[in-house]
């Protein structure tokens, strides 16, 4: 005994010291041996070593020992009655509350074969008796150890996988809501715009394989909704649109899919379809139920909203394209009053691809002087003399050729380009007639007619313009008239009062354009400062010398007489309807009889055969 306790204490100062998170207290050995000798030794072995040692006489006594409680190692010898070694081990490594005990074998077997067996049920090394204490305590505190540093990893590969799975959780709920946000608008809980060209995608796959299958895309859009924004607040503009949001929703069926595409814009895909008829009617319901008031900061707020229905076909390859027809026929309906809704048609395709390039290019015809004035004679029909000339905008593009003002005025009106156009043709106009007066070409009783659409009339800086442009040409007011039409002044009266009145205190005239044509509520041509009716050249193209076909003409002459407004027929063409005119006492005339729009130097060499000629009428009267 002295001698193993002498071997001990050197093994000790070998300094195999055990992890620091093991105390050698708490480790609980189990030794299995029959030889009660055996066991006597190697207790006291491991006893010295620091450790807790439980004994047991034969393999069922181990077993049981070991369901008490489980073992930290079990030390086990082979040859034993009954059960051997063997049979201990494998039992235990065929459960898996005790398979990853390690079990260490003792055995005065020292065959290869036994040792090999020995691994093969099991065991996590082999000790040959008669033993070292030395080695014993060395191969108890390598598998301690080992041990130890197993739990250690099993217990770090725990927790990772504990961090994977929270990580993974938490990109989960980052993905969802990023899906959500992507898919959903925020403030009506609506479908996005990818979400709803999503769906759009499928009903266009279903009309590929299906060609019965029909579907629409309703596209709607809040009509001057930057006057909620801009008198309420930005606030109040959300509160509106998600309160908007619900009432179609309401008004929707399950089946159709309802997205808000941004800003005040909606749009409905209504599937399946099983005729134009169905979306105008739920354009029309749409109509109703949002003609109702919503309350907004206790106010009454009414919405107005126009629509576009683009039918859907397997003739579109993409949902935009869908969404981009819906759009345009929303546009139409917009310009175009009642009903708040139009059904796309591939014209207007067409013309919306045509507005855009007319735009882009007309920013380059004002900069490369793509643009000149032609001026149209305007003849008094009782003299037969010139009394002035009608202002007219010509656009040769460079590539396209000749553009008509009808086609481009529009488009400059509606992109507010008539504005800088609008300055550059008042100056280029006053130009030339100030040139003419300098060539003596003019007298003071003729007029320099120029056309005022209804953006340039509403600038802030009309008046300002056409002072600093008279100024720097030097031409006296009074030559000039502008020619409106009775929309312009109808749509804002109180404003074009204010404004027609200015005018008239510089001594510039005015003349209503396209008369008969529009409102011609008569009333307000007494409240406001008009010198002259220019009579829409539809009503003269109908004139053919008979009586039936004067249409409103002496209507619109009589009155003219009783205000003492002055009248141009516009677009005399034959001398039928001039002699016609002349008959009827219409006092002023123009038109392709008398002359076409002329350019520059066809009108200076007009106004020089007017010098000669005092009365052009003669040719054209037979
Ligand atoms: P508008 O002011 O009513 O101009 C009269 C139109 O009738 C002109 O067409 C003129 O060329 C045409 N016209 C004159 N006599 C006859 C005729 O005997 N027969 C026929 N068939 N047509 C005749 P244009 O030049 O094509 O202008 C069309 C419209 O474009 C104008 O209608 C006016 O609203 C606008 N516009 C033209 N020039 C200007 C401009 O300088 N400024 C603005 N704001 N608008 C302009
Ligand atoms: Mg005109
Ligand atoms: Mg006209």
């Amino acid at each position: 005994m002295l001698e193993i306790d002498q071997e001990i204490s050197e093994t000790m100062d070998l300094n195999l010291q055990l992890p620091p998170d093991v105390d050698p207290k708490s480790v609980d050995i189990l030794i299995v041996d029959d030889q009660p000798t055996n066991l006597k030794l190697l207790t006291r072995v491991l006893n010295r070593g620091g450790y807790e040692v439980r004994q047991a006489l034969d393999g069922s006594l181990a077993l049981q020992a070991i369901q008490a409680r489980l073992p930290d190692l079990i030390m086990l010898d082979i040859m034993m009655p009954e059960m051997d070694g063997y049979q201990v081990c494998s039992q235990l490594k065929a459960r898996a509350e005790t398979a990853h005990i390690p079990v260490i074998f003792l055995s005065a077997l020292d065959d290869v074969f036994d040792k090999v067996k020995a691994f093969s049920v099991g065991a996590v090394d082999y000790i040959s008796k008669p033993f070292q204490a030395q080695e014993v305590l060395a191969r108890v505190r390598h598998h301690l150890t080992l041990q130890a540093i197993n739990r250690r990893i099993s217990y770090l590969n725990s927790e990772l996988e504990q961090q994977v799975k929270d990580r993974t959780q938490q990109l989960e709920e980052v993905h969802n809501r990023l899906r959500q946000l992507a898919l959903y608008d925020e403030l009506t809980g609506l479908p996005s715009r990818a979400l709803f060209l999503e769906h759009l995608k499928t009903s266009l796959q279903q009309a590929q394989t299906h060609p019965d299958y029909q579907f629409a895309v309703l596209f709607l859009d809040c009509d001057r909704f930057q006057i909620i924004n801009d008198s309420l607040g930005h606030l109040a503009g959300d509160q509106l649109l998600a309160a908007i949001g619900t009432r179609l929703k309401d008004a929707l069926s399950e089946d159709n899919i309802l997205g808000r595409l941004g800003g005040d814009e909606f749009a409905i895909l209504l599937t399946p379809l099983d005729s134009i008829d169905t979306a105008i009617g739920v354009a029309t319901r749409i109509l109703k139920v949002l003609a109702d008031p919503f309350l907004l900061k206790g106010y009454e707020v009414y919405v107005s909203v126009s629509m576009g229905i683009a039918i859907g076909n397997s003739n579109y390859t993409q949902p935009q394209q869908i969404v981009q027809d819906a759009d345009t026929a929303m546009y139409r309906a917009k310009m175009g009053g009642d009903p708040r809704y139009q059904v796309f048609d591939p014209v207007m395709h067409q013309k919306a691809v045509r507005f855009l390039q007319i735009e882009t290019d007309l920013h380059k015809a004002i900069v490369q002087r793509e643009l000149c004035l032609n001026y149209q004679p305007i003849i008094d029909l009782h003299t037969g003399k010139l009394v002035g000339f009608e202002t007219l905008v010509r656009w040769h593009h460079l590539e396209r050729g000749f553009i008509s003002p009808a086609e481009f005025i529009p488009v400059a009106e509606e992109t507010g380009l008539i504005v800088p156009l609008g300055n550059w043709i008042l100056l280029a106009a006053c130009q030339q007639f100030r040139a003419w007066q300098e060539q003596e070409l003019v007298d003071t009783s003729l007029s320099l007619n120029i056309n005022l659409s209804a953006r340039q009339f509403n600038s802030r800086y009309l008046l300002q313009q056409i002072d600093q442009t008279l100024e720097e040409v030097k031409l006296d007011p009074k030559f000039l008239k502008f020619e409106i039409t009775e929309s312009v002044i109808l749509k804002n009266q109180n404003t074009a009062k204010i404004l027609l009145e200015e005018l008239r205190s510089r001594q510039i005239s005015i003349c209503l354009d396209d008369f008969g044509t529009g409102y011609s509520s008569l009333n307000y041509l007494l409240c406001f400062p008009i010198d002259t009716l220019k009579i829409d050249q539809s009503f003269i193209r109908r004139l053919d010398g008979s009586t039936e076909k004067l249409g409103l003409v002496p209507v619109i002459l009589d009155i003219a007489q009783n205000l003492k407004l002055n009248v141009v027929a516009e677009g005399i063409e034959t001398q039928a309807q001039l002699q016609q005119l002349m008959d009827l006492n219409c006092r002023y005339g123009q038109g392709y009889l008398f002359a076409r729009p002329l350019d520059a130097e066809q009108a200076t060499q007009f106004l020089i055969n007017c010098k000669t000629q005092s009365n052009h009428l003669a040719e054209f009267l037979a």
